[in-house]
């Protein structure tokens, strides 16, 4: 397929996330164009496995009727109309759809426009219920290195994702970061406990620290996705939520990535990390990426807490004209079928052992410093000398190059620094597990010969 005008048009007029400025209308993306299963195909005609499922969301695979049949029918009876007087009774459905499935009384939920709007939701409702109660010293947000919840302001205020110090701005009056939990980063003779220990005394002290009068919530994904898939020590969710809710600090889950089968549960927070947060954000998977959508979602205390005979006429201005789209929740309704009738969560769970270990089985090959990952969650991170202090992230084009490798040979990774992550559709098969891990594997040892010629 030629795309040499839309290459055009891409450097010309569309601005992509995380945009270098040096190499901004002069770069060479590779477009996907078409997709089956757990297949992309790019413009030369390449047909490859998503190791990043789109970006950690396209849950059931791609080419589904059902939901592209889903999504028709809807536009065409009710494409839209404003949530904020008015509702829709598929987005009605979704939402009891949806809080069936979330932990505990899980059942308030914020439709948003994706996750970091879902973020933004959470943090603006748990300062708004604070106001209520009195309590309007409460406001800061506890968070952790490495961490990502998005781009608004908000949502990247509570993130420790790199972006440039200098010519970008960061809300600076709300954010406290714990430092990394990586068990990768403790000390040459601590034991995994004694880190999980250090790791669970970072948060209380910061609470003591900041005073439990000033700190409104914690804020976590069960696992840290966008910062390397770090797994914290086991334990050190549950440790932490006891933690909070011992000093009155709110417990927000992120599940924008693990949520919606990709541990193999429609949450993980109880069933795999048994913690029973006060509020769960999701995105991604919600809709298995057919459409943009996300959620906040309320317990029924913080609810009675700001609402009743507390609600003092209060209103939480808080919305967007997309909340409740009836085409987005269409969607997540015909994928949520989906996951259901076929099974994918079972299916999941089968699968993770075999992933994983072919995941571990990385480890002793050149290149690869640590090979680490929780359900169908996977990293590598990369050195050219192995010996090295394994955090730094200095080998920036590692990943690049060895993502560049795999596309030779049938596979798309997602590099960050030195870095390549793989989550790919739930659906993907045993078989196809072990192709996807004899391409990385092959493109690894390629890379790895060609040293020093990058
Ligand atoms: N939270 C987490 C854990 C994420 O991984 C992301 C996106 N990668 C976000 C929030 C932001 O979601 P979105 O890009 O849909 O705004």
């Amino acid at each position: 397929m030629d795309n040499t005008a839309a290459k055009n048009w891409d450097n010309d007029h569309f601005m992509h996330p995380w945009e270098g400025m040096d190499s901004l209308g002069n770069n060479d993306r590779t477009f996907v164009e078409a997709s089956d299963g757990v297949y992309v195909t790019n413009d030369k005609g390449d047909r490859l496995i998503d190791g990043p499922a789109g970006m950690w969301c396209v849950q059931v695979g791609y080419g589904r009727d059902e939901i592209a049949d889903a999504m028709a029918e809807q536009a065409r009876k009710l494409a839209y109309f404003s949530p904020f007087n008015n509702t829709n009774s598929v987005a009605s459905e979704f939402a009891r759809e949806i809080a069936k499935r979330t932990p505990g009384d899980l059942n308030h939920v914020f439709f948003t426009t994706g996750g970091s709007t879902a973020v933004d939701t959470a943090i603006r409702f748990v300062h708004f219920r604070n106001n209520m109660l009195g309590q309007r010293n409460k406001k800061k947000i506890i968070s952790r290195e490495k961490a990502y919840h998005g781009s608004t302001y908000l949502s990247a205020a509570v993130s420790a994702k790199e972006r440039d110090p200098l010519w970008l701005d960061k809300l600076t009056n709300i954010a406290h970061f714990l430092p990394n939990v990586n068990p990768l980063m403790r000390r040459a003779d601590q034991s995994i406990d004694a880190f999980l220990e250090e790791k669970v005394a970072d948060l209380e002290s910061a609470i003591l620290e900041l005073g439990p009068e000033n700190v409104a919530a914690y804020i976590a994904e069960p696992v840290l996705a966008s910062g390397g898939v770090i797994v914290p020590p086991a334990g050190y969710q549950k440790r932490c939520i006891d933690i909070c809710h011992k000093h009155d600090v709110l417990y927000i889950s992120d599940e924008v990535v693990t949520a919606f089968g990709r541990m193999g549960h429609w949450f993980a927070s109880k069933e795999v990390f048994d913690i029973q947060p006060d509020i769960i954000t999701c995105a991604k998977g919600l809709t298995s990426g057919y459409a943009p959508m996300g959620a906040a979602i309320f317990s029924e205390r913080l609810i009675a807490d700001v609402s009743g005979q507390h609600g003092n006429g209060a209103v939480f201005s808080n919305g967007f004209t997309y909340s409740g789209h009836p085409v987005s929740a269409a969607a997540g309704l015909a994928s949520m079928r989906i996951i259901e009738k076929e099974g994918i969560l079972e299916h999941v769970r089968t699968i993770i052992p075999h992933f994983q270990d072919r995941l571990q089985g990385l480890a002793d090959l050149p290149l690869v410093v640590d090979a680490r990952g929780m359900g169908l969650m996977g990293c590598i991170q990369c050195a050219y000398d192995k010996k090295r202090d394994s955090d730094l992230e200095r080998d920036y084009e590692l990943g690049a190059r060895i993502d560049a490798a795999c596309q030779e040979r049938g596979l798309i990774l997602r590099p960050m620094i030195n870095m390549c992550v793989m989550s790919p559709p739930l659906v993907i098969t045993s078989n196809q597990i072990d192709r996807m891990f004899d391409i990385l594997e092959d493109a690894i040892r390629a890379v790895d010969s060609t040293r020093g010629s990058a």
